[in-house]
């Protein structure tokens, strides 16, 4: 028999491996209430710093607000400070950078928490994607994902 506890973790754990938003605490609680209508919004909190304490998920701090990623891969996020979107940011040469690069005296990095804060593509205003395009004609590859 699985406890009751476990299932709640596990309905927590498959939310976030099917998004790529970057929940919060709140929009987590909103998607698990559904399956399982007794789970409190403190139950929710206390299983996703547990999972975040365990390293099973990621937690980092943006906006005012904690967000939960399952991809615990290295990875960076940009933020859009106008939809408030978290998207992943796979962008190994500067994932690479920071490790062979970054030398704090008197201190051993364990990992990074790296977030690129400006706007989305939906979010930039049309004129500025028209001059982006003209800077540089050869479309830049899409380097982060969309949300879902
Ligand atoms: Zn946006
Ligand atoms: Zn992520």
């Amino acid at each position: 028999m699985i406890k009751r506890n476990t299932v709640q973790k596990m309905k927590i754990m498959e939310y976030l491996m099917n998004t790529k938003s970057h929940p919060t605490a709140e929009a987590v609680y909103a998607v698990v209430s559904k399956d399982i209508p007794t789970i409190s919004l403190s139950t929710v909190y206390r299983n996703l710093n547990t999972m975040a304490e365990d390293g099973e998920i990621l937690k980092f701090e943006v906006g005012n607000e904690a967000h939960f990623d399952a991809d615990i891969s290295f990875h960076h996020h940009v933020y859009c400070k106008i939809c408030k979107g978290v998207f992943d940011l796979h962008d190994r040469e500067i994932a690479d950078y920071i490790k062979n690069n970054a030398k704090i005296p008197n201190f051993k990095i364990e990992s990074t928490n790296l977030i690129f804060v400006g706007k989305c593509c939906d979010c930039i205003p049309q004129e500025e994607v028209v001059q982006n395009t003209q800077a540089a004609p050869d479309a830049a590859p899409e380097i982060y994902g969309g949300l879902n």
